[in-house]
């Protein structure tokens, strides 16, 4: 019986919720169940949901959540907080482990801390699902 332990289920991620990973530019890919989760959560229809909370994807696939003009996610609050934290995106979830940039390295202190403690790999590009062909 393959009893290898589940690599994102065993790593503490370090993570100081400093909220960078919140602020850069990019986008979060949300889909139609996570739309139907979130309004519900903010006691939205999700057409109302949609309309002040999400925007097109670049590539004109589907929805991403709306961001500030200085890249800002609209669900961080002033505490460095997620609004929708319990229902958030799985793309948020999935970070830093399942997905992460270049950037990441110099500007999350927790892939710092990985890359460092081994656990994470330098210098490996992976892409988040909003960008994954
Ligand atoms: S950038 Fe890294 S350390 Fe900062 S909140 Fe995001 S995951 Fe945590
Ligand atoms: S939905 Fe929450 S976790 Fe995802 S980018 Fe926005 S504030 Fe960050």
């Amino acid at each position: 019986m393959d009893s290898a332990p589940k690599r994102s289920s065993k790593i503490v991620v370090p993570c100081i919720r400093c909220g960078a990973c919140c602020r850069w530019k990019g986008q979060v890919k949300v889909t139609d169940a996570e739309i139907a989760r979130i309004a519900q959560f903010l006691g939205l229809t999700q057409e109302d949901f949609i309309a002040s909370y999400t925007v097109l994807r670049q590539d004109r696939r589907g929805l991403g959540i709306r961001m500030l003009a200085d890249g800002t996610c609209v669900f961080l609050d002033e505490k460095n907080e997620c609004r929708i934290h319990s229902v958030k995106p799985a793309q948020c979830k999935g970070y830093p482990l399942k997905w992460r940039n270049l950037s990441s390295e110099h500007l999350c202190h927790a892939v710092k801390t990985l890359i460092e403690q081994g656990v994470l790999p330098p210098n490996e590009l992976q892409f988040p699902p909003t960008f994954r062909k």
